[in-house]
């Protein structure tokens, strides 16, 4: 609930100095993609990648935001809105304080990366379509998900029984099944550094 008697203050020391500490140019990389396409494992190597290069990242993971933040929310629609409208506003906090941030979530509905999208400065947001063919990502089924959701044990599910809108223009759009983690990875950094958010 907002409260009327708290009012924002400017802090000294801005999001520019803090950026320019760290030698590199704060963003988001929303990671978008069934469940299985592989948003977790690339965003854990380009974080690697970018570690090494001596960036400063953090990453939020669905199922960890899930154990702790956000908690207290399940799968229904407001919760799901609810669920992303917490993650944006902490990965803005996070891009605020220098950071490279990045979100794994499926995060369906176009609706949803719009609202996030729009709570970051221009440019910030960076729309990251893991693109997996369903086929694959149940062959792969890392958590056995689509078998229960097959089994009828799961409902709403992402690609079965739920839509996934598959965004229109993302900045980056990475083929998993055509190459290894690693490449995947690499073509994510790489636009960074095209874009000089890292050197
Ligand atoms: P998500 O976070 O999208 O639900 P995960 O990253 O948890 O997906 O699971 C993806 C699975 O696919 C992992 O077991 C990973 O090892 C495997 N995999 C195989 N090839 C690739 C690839 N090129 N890119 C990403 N993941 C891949």
């Amino acid at each position: 609930m907002k409260t009327e008697n708290t009012v924002w203050h400017d802090q000294h020391i801005s999001k520019t100095q803090r950026a320019e500490l760290k030698q590199q140019k704060p963003c988001l990389l929303w990671y978008t993609g069934l469940s299985g396409s592989g948003k977790s494992t690339i965003a854990n190597a380009v974080d690697a990648l970018l570690f090494q290069r001596g960036c400063h990242t953090y990453l939020l993971d669905g199922d960890n935001v899930r154990h702790g933040l956000n908690g207290d929310l399940g799968f229904s629609d407001d919760d799901r809105v609810e669920n992303i409208r917490r993650i944006s506003e902490v990965a803005k906090l996070f891009t605020d304080a220098g950071l490279i941030v990045s979100t794994a979530f499926i995060s369906p509905f176009a609706a949803d990366r719009a609202m996030a999208a729009e709570k970051l400065a221009p440019g910030e947001f960076i729309e990251v379509y893991i693109d997996t063919p369903i086929s694959v990502c149940e062959q792969r089924d890392p958590k056995g998900l689509y078998k229960k959701a097959r089994a009828g044990e799961i409902k709403d599910f992402t690609g079965i029984d739920s839509a996934y809108d598959v965004p229109e223009a993302p900045a980056i759009h990475v083929k998993t099944a055509e190459l290894s983690v690693l490449e995947c990875a690499q073509q994510i950094v790489d636009y960074l550094l095209e874009h000089d958010f890292v050197k």
